[in-house]
């Protein structure tokens, strides 16, 4: 019986530059996914800076953009979503404290 070697190349665009990433073969390329399972392609030489880093530069315009769009509005409801939760915080605390002294 001939077994025929089936080989299937991946192929997946990397999400920031729209490369072709080849997933594995031999003729693949260095990649990363992210936990958002985005695709990233990398050229880096060990020992050396990236020449080409998606990842890093997807991270990098996504604080930027972030820290435009995050509007000042919504940090100031983080803060005083973190002021309300201290109340709740304290009167914990003491239900403990009640609790261990009887
Ligand atoms: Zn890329």
């Amino acid at each position: 019986m001939r077994r025929i070697k089936l080989r299937h190349i991946f192929v997946h665009k990397c999400d920031w530059c729209n490369r072709e990433i080849i997933l594995n073969g031999q003729n693949s390329d260095p990649y990363v996914v992210n936990a958002e399972r985005k695709y990233f392609c990398i050229e880096q030489t060990p020992g050396k800076p990236a020449k080409r880093d998606c990842m890093q530069d997807y991270l990098n315009y996504n604080k930027r953009v972030g820290d435009d769009k995050i509007s000042r509005q919504k940090k100031q409801k983080e803060k005083e979503k973190k002021i309300a939760a201290i109340p709740r915080v304290m009167a914990k605390a003491k239900t403990y404290q009640n609790h261990h002294q009887r």
